[in-house]
């Protein structure tokens, strides 16, 4: 369709060199001709180039002295995507790679992800280039207080709420709330994953992992199917892989593989969760020490994951980490089910492939949607001055980790794509955004 093709020529011509933020942009707006074609009022309201604009994006320095005396600058961002329906909501990700096209490609699919969920939150991303790997807890603190020094005069519990994303978990948040409260003497809900002394959600730790096994076997169930008993190939071996392992293991599954930026490790008898735990939560150590608890396990440097047959993989590590030729091996190898833990794990081609070769395929803005639903479910927490229980709030992402997956297949097939649940996410998510954004007027 010519509308949405030239949309994304603007969009390229005035963004060069944003890869992964153009890949975002055309999955999402490639699988939006049926809806647009249904809604005239989107093309004369101009949504979809509203849409791919950011609302605001913030770049600052943030500089930092090390152990040694010596000062380094990284580079922080804040990029607020859409707020029609609700705050800005999203996490914070410090890792080498940072840059402003993956923090936009993160902002731009969490409008619909958050969307999916069906609470009142807007998509919104940030972090910085800044490495936490092998500082120390001196040097992390030094860099999250520089970094909400600028940050701060940008969020708020009703602007934008950031949380936790790769390289930063409960110690970064803690300092980072720690700095918002001194520099603003304002105690309110302005991040999310926070400890549970001051503010946290039980279960908001689990709930990515846990949500994307829940939203997984719902689409198991729908063809009479079920985690137990299969063999599960997870990558990662952060936040979301160690509750992905351990719920899937609950269902009954037995999960085989786990990897790191430096390897992967095969167990063939079901990884020891216990001793991943100890390595990567209480350690932060590399995944090479495994094998000193499971001597039996393989532990690799080359080839990756993917190579190991299983019947239901979950990518849980990073962006473009299972590419084509990866989607072949693991279709040759009979996966029944792929379920997107990390945001935008495959590559194009390789969900283009999984939904050709009739793999059940469940992408990320659905798959994951779990870490936000219950960040959301903090702040009403943190609103109401009150704390739910750990089955409460599971219960509840239980209950939205359904409904999403009832929503995009129904998106799916309303819209001629039935069982492609990219489509139905894509659609779904972004629907009730341009409503919103139709019955605010041009802004
Ligand atoms: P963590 O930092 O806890 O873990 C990330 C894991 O992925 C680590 O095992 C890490 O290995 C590995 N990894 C990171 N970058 C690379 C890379 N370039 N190549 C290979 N491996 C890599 O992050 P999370 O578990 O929180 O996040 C994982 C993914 O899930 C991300 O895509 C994130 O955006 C997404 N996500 C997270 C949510 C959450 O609630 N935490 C919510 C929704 C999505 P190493 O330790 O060696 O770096």
């Amino acid at each position: 369709m010519s509308y949405i093709s030239d949309v994304l020529h603007a969009l390229e011509k005035r963004n060069p060199g944003q890869p992964e933020f153009m890949q975002a942009a055309t999955e999402v707006l490639d699988s939006l001709e049926g809806v647009v074609k249904e809604h005239p009022e989107y093309v004369k309201n101009a949504v979809l180039e509203r849409i791919v604009e950011p609302d605001r994006q913030v770049m600052f320095r943030v500089p930092w002295i090390d152990d040694q005396g010596v000062a380094h600058v990284n580079r922080g961002f804040r990029v607020q995507f859409n707020n029609a329906i609700g705050p800005y909501k999203g996490g914070l990700r410090l890792h080498p790679s940072v840059n402003l096209s993956i923090i936009k490609f993160l902002g731009f699919e969490q409008i619909f992800k958050n969307s999916l969920t069906g609470l009142p939150i807007g998509g919104g991303k940030g972090g910085s280039d800044f490495d936490p790997k092998g500082k120390s807890d001196r040097e992390i603190f030094e860099f999250c207080r520089s970094f909400m020094t600028e940050l701060y005069r940008h969020i708020g519990a009703d602007v934008d709420v950031p949380a936790g994303d790769i390289g930063v978990g409960g110690r970064e948040i803690g300092y980072l709330y720690g700095t918002y409260k001194r520099i603003t003497n304002r105690y309110e809900g302005v991040l999310t994953g926070k400890g549970l002394e001051y503010g946290g959600s039980l279960a908001r730790t689990e709930a990515t992992g846990y949500g994307l096994v829940y939203l997984t076997e719902e689409m198991l169930k729908a063809k009479g199917n079920s985690f137990a008993g299969k063999t599960v190939a997870i990558s990662g071996s952060g936040n979301v892989a160690i509750y992905a392992a351990e719920k899937a293991a609950q269902f009954g599954a037995t999960v085989v593989t786990m990897s790191d930026s430096t390897g992967w490790i095969y167990d063939k008898d079901g990884i020891d969760l216990t001793a991943i735990k100890e390595l990567k939560e209480v350690k932060r150590a590399r995944l090479s020490e495994y094998k000193s608890f499971r001597p039996k396990a393989e532990y690799s440097t080359t080839g990756n994951v993917w190579q190991i047959a299983c019947d239901i993989a979950l990518p849980c590590a990073t962006q473009n980490e299972l590419n084509e030729e990866d989607a072949k091996t693991l279709v040759k190898n009979k996966v029944i089910a792929v379920g997107e833990g990390a945001n935008m794990p495959s590559t194009i081609e390789a969900q283009e492939f999984f939904v050709k070769s009739g793999v059940l395929f469940a992408p990320a803005k659905a798959a994951n949607a779990g870490g936000v639903a219950t960040s959301a479910l903090e702040m009403s927490q943190n609103s109401q001055r009150l704390h739910w229980t750990f089955e409460e709030v599971d219960a509840k992402l239980h209950t939205i980790m359904r409904n999403i997956y009832h929503q995009m297949a129904a998106a799916a097939e309303k819209y001629g794509h039935k069982g492609n649940f990219i489509m139905g996410a894509n659609i779904a998510g972004f629907k009730k955004v341009a409503d919103a954004m139709v019955a605010q007027g041009i802004q």
